[in-house]
């Protein structure tokens, strides 16, 4: 980020959630043998609503990503990969295509069905970034594919006056709107880069559900730190009016927050909708072609 930043007042947050949880991602591989941390897996997507997933990658080692994810597709929800180093070129069965790059963000809205690769375009060097999973609600499931790349530098920015620099790519922070928006989620996705000791607040609904991933450093929120590549779940409570995270040392997170969609989830794989029928249909309209 630059140092030229607009500098935005800080909010005040007077009674600040409790955290509920940390926790741990699990180590696995997806795609043709990219290793990557499972952050949010799918015993958190009810409470998490309306996330699914989030996979946190990061590696220097061209054998954890030089396989890419191949085609493969995807029904009912939305995937939101923000890249912090790498370049990763993504083509799908509408004919689109793009490079996602150095802090860009790429938004896709799969809707009734995509199929689509994302393959590295580098032998060597990091590859750094995650995939974070967002619920479509029922009446969209089955919307048209759609989806927005989005350069690093389309993505708002600003300072808080503690010295955080903050990217907002979805939802509002300190009244700066984010690159995306969604009426039925409300997703609120920061890129948060807080120096030694510096605090950071956010206002949210008490409904809206909320987690940190800490990708540098260490965060205290409240009594707790929340070490490097941890996940906390903020706690909903009754009149707490948003959270306030403290750096222990220069640090970088993700905070996440979204309006929940309260409605039933069936996932199979790439597929997520509201019903076994629903699944059953995406596989067998997958296996007749009618997702390309
Ligand atoms: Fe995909």
């Amino acid at each position: 980020m630059t140092s030229s930043l607009t500098v935005r007042p800080s909010v005040a947050v007077t009674q600040p959630r409790d955290l509920e949880r940390l926790i741990v991602g699990q180590a696995t591989s997806d795609g043709a043998g990219v290793k990557l941390t499972r952050v949010l897996t799918q015993a958190l997507q009810r409470r998490l609503d309306p996330y699914l997933m989030l996979d946190a990658f990061g590696t220097d080692n061209p054998d954890d990503y030089i396989g890419g994810f191949p085609d493969h597709p995807h029904r009912g929800f939305e995937t939101v990969t923000y890249m912090i180093a790498g370049r990763m070129r993504h083509r799908d069965s509408a004919g689109h295509e793009g490079l996602l790059q150095n802090g860009g963000v790429q938004w896709m809205t799969a809707g009734r069905g995509i199929i689509h690769s994302e393959l590295p375009e580098q032998e060597e060097g990091r590859m750094e970034g995650f995939q974070l999973w967002l619920n479509l609600p029922a009446k969209d499931k089955m919307s048209a594919p759609w989806y927005r790349d989005i350069q690093s530098a389309e993505i708002p920015e600003f300072r808080t006056d503690a010295g955080v620099a903050v990217r907002v790519i979805a939802g509002e922070s300190h009244g700066v709107q984010g690159a995306m928006q969604r009426e039925a989620t409300q997703p609120l996705y920061l890129d948060l880069h807080l120096p030694d000791g510096a605090q950071f607040a956010q206002s949210l609904p008490i409904a809206h559900n909320a987690f940190v991933y800490v990708y540098q450093g260490a965060l205290s929120i409240g009594e707790t730190t929340v070490p490097v590549q941890r996940m906390a779940i903020f706690k909903n409570q009754a009149d707490h009016d948003g959270v306030i995270l403290q750096a222990q040392g220069q640090t970088k997170a993700l905070l996440i927050a979204g309006q929940p969609l309260n409605e039933p989830i069936a996932q199979y794989g790439p597929f997520v909708m509201n019903s076994n029928e629903e699944i059953f249909q995406a596989v067998a309209d997958f296996k007749a072609g009618r997702l390309a």
